[in-house]
């Protein structure tokens, strides 16, 4: 009999176009399909992966577990510490399975690449095949460059390619695999517990982010349904969010860029919807990947442009930085965004922009602090977004917010959450106010909130002076 091919599944939880699965069962020959997962505690605790995002992971590792044994491929699961251990434990569990090949899909990062070059490295000295697959971009990183063949390294020519790119190809999703003939191999109960995530079942989790594919897919359609077309007006107003809410699903690959395209097209037919502003949003999420493998050494944490961050100097105050993190500022909206990360494990976009804004140009605080406490807390937490849009808050990444722009956050809540029912929301002493007057000194006092950590005029213009010097320095 032709020896199994074995599917390594991680932040690629779906059946439907996903490379890796589709082509082992293509290339079975009646040999059995076999999948695998691995628990790796002490790696996800090296990589900040917050808790709430591993018992989501969890989650829908149990769904998948039901979709792939629809199709007759049972999935095993595997317990390491850490990622050393795997390619080992990988060979051992693959030689006692009967296992010939092995698929996976490609994961960016640089802990990740670094995984799967030792798994292929062993496996290859093995005699084991390993076949990898760009399943989780639309474009994979490397494949859009500009005229002289260079990476882009701004954002909307790199847009615009992407866009023709797309044209020319139109990449669709893949259908789910055909169901394969019976193995006689068991599935794995999918462990309630995982050996990080102590609360699994937070309640919280299934209400908010249900589970697999199907919970995925029905937001999608839903979002695309209701609320796209005008989704370049309403993105930005954080009480009644407007955005797809899809970024848990989509960092751990229950769905797809693809698919979500896919249903952007089925539902608005031949008219511009590749232009919409929910697409250049799937975009940027490609385009820091794209930056993040072209530009390794981004991977240590290291900016974009080391050359403005090395002459700013970030202040290293623990209490300012406890003061953020707890959403106890006195600024009403920042600290209505921290809440609700700490409270739900996600927060709105524009607030995410204001939270780390704050933490960077007012506090003036290292970013790689905000962002290593955002992978911490964030049910998406993603590290090339993460490390992207911190990036661009501090004004050190790749086509980063230009140094000058700071965001004033009682402005931003007087746009953004007029009538403070965001703030209110979060902040329950807040509750009873009707208008932005809330982000007022004198109301905040009065509404038992802290006062304020920073004085905003003062630290704007500290801040303003030193990204100019780091500017104009040569
Ligand atoms: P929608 O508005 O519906 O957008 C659809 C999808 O596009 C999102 O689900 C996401 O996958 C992608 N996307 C949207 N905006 C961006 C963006 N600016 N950059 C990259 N991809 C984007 N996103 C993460 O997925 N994980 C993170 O860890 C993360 N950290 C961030 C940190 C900071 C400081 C900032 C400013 C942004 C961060 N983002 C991150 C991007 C963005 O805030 C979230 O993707 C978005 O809020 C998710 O909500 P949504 O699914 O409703 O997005």
């Amino acid at each position: 009999m032709a020896d199994k091919k074995l599917v390594w599944f991680r932040n690629d939880l779906r059946t439907g176009d996903h490379h890796a699965l589709y082509q082992a069962c293509q290339d079975s020959a009646g040999g059995g399909v076999l999948a695998v997962a691995a628990i790796t505690p002490i790696q996800w605790m090296k990589q900040d992966e917050a808790k709430c995002r591993i018992q989501f992971w969890m989650a829908n590792l149990d769904k998948l577990s039901l979709e792939l044994s629809a199709l007759n491929i049972p999935l095993k699961i595997i317990r390491v510490a850490s990622n050393d251990e795997i390619p080992s434990v990988l060979l051992s569990f693959s030689e006692s399975h009967g296992v010939g090949e092995l698929y996976f899909n490609n994961e960016y990062p640089g802990y990740e690449q670094t995984r799967d070059e030792a798994v292929a490295n062993l496996f290859e000295q093995k005699g084991i095949r390993t076949r990898r697959f760009d399943s989780e971009l639309v474009l994979p990183p490397g494949s859009v460059l500009n005229q002289q063949g260079s990476p882009y390294k701004v954002f909307t020519p790199y847009s615009r390619a992407w866009r023709q790119q797309f044209i020319s190809m139109l990449p669709q999703p893949l259908p789910k695999p055909k169901i394969q003939p019976l193995i006689n191999i068991t599935s794995d109960e999918v462990p309630r517990e995982s050996g990080y995530s102590s609360q699994l079942g937070a309640n919280w989790i299934p209400v908010l982010w249900p589970a697999g594919s199907d919970a995925a897919h029905e937001r999608l359609q839903m979002f695309v349904i209701d609320s796209s077309a005008d989704y370049g007006r309403q993105r930005d107003f954080p009480a009644q969010p407007k955005t797809s809410s899809l970024s848990p699903y989509l960092s751990q690959g229950v769905i797809s860029t693809r698919q979500c395209l896919a249903a952007m097209q089925a539902y608005s037919g031949e008219t511009d919807w590749l232009d919409n502003q929910w697409v250049t949003e799937l975009i940027w999420r490609e385009f820091y990947r794209h930056l993040l493998v072209l530009f390794p050494e981004m991977n240590q944490w290291k900016p974009f442009k080391p050359d403005v961050e090395n002459r700013l100097n970030w202040q290293c105050d623990e209490a300012l930085f406890k003061a953020w993190c707890e959403g106890e500022t006195g600024f009403a909206i920042v600290d209505a965004g921290m809440k609700q990360l700490l409270e739900t494990g996600w927060m709105h976009n524009r607030v995410r922009m204001i939270t780390a804004s704050f933490l960077t140009k007012l506090l003036r605080q290292d970013w790689r602090l905000g962002a290593r406490f955002f992978m911490r807390h964030l049910i998406d937490g993603d590290f090339a977004s993460n490390l992207g849009g911190w990036q661009w808050s501090a004004s050190v990444g790749a086509d980063a917010a230009p140094y000058f722009r700071i965001f004033n956050p009682m402005r931003q809540a007087e746009r953004f959450d007029k009538t403070g029912e965001y703030c209110a929301q979060w902040i329950p002493t807040l509750v009873g106010l009707n208008s932005i007057k809330q982000h007022d000194p004198l109301f905040s006092s009065a509404f038992q909130r802290p006062s304020r950590v920073i004085d905003y005029a003062h630290e704007r213009k500290q801040s303003l002076d030193q990204y100019t010097q780091a500017d104009r320095k040569p």
